[in-house]
């Protein structure tokens, strides 16, 4: 199963960490890193008084079970000592899952697609740069929302190439 995974953190070397996220992703049983994203620069959602937000996204084969997923991505969040001080407030480490093939999963724990993704620019334009002709699993063309996200302010940084982690 193809998933996609989406990864931010504003806090402790933001970019640094998500290369670290992205090299222990690969390093994972179950899972293997097919493409990631470079990384980029966005404002933070909610509130303002918090550093700026760098995301990535990478697309990962499993054999995982989705909730097995979820419970793996929780502990590489946990190993980076992820701190979560207030909603949608700043964080270490922050890992979701947009996309699980065509699966919709809407348990108390894990909803898939990821309920927040067509709103946000930090998530779009990442995961269209990997994966430009992606659908959410009712056949939408998730280039479609780019529009609605277009005030959103976010720019690709230096520091990573696209595919660059592959081994
Ligand atoms: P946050 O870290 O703020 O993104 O939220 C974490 C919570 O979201 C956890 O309790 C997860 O169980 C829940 N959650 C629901 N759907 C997802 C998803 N698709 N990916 C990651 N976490 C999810």
């Amino acid at each position: 199963m193809q998933a996609l995974i989406g990864l931010g953190s504003n806090l402790d070397h933001p970019a640094q960490r998500l290369i670290s996220a992205l090299r222990a992703l690969q390093r994972l049983p179950g899972l293997t890193l097919r493409h990631h994203s470079r990384l980029y620069a966005s404002a933070p959602v909610g509130p303002q008084d918090q550093p700026d937000y760098v995301n990535a996204v990478a697309a990962v084969d499993t054999t995982l079970s989705p909730h097995a997923l979820l419970h793996t991505l929780q502990a590489l969040e946990l190993a980076a000592g992820r701190q979560r001080l207030r909603h949608w407030g700043e964080r270490t480490l922050d890992l979701d899952i947009l996309l699980l093939d065509n699966c919709v999963i809407d348990s108390d724990d894990l909803r898939v697609p990821h309920p927040q993704m067509t709103r946000r620019a930090f998530v779009l334009e990442p995961l269209l740069e990997i994966c430009p002709h992606a659908l959410l699993p009712d056949g939408t063309a998730l280039s479609s929302f780019l529009g609605q996200v277009a005030e959103q302010p976010i720019s690709p940084l230096a520091e990573l190439d696209r595919d660059a982690l592959i081994e």
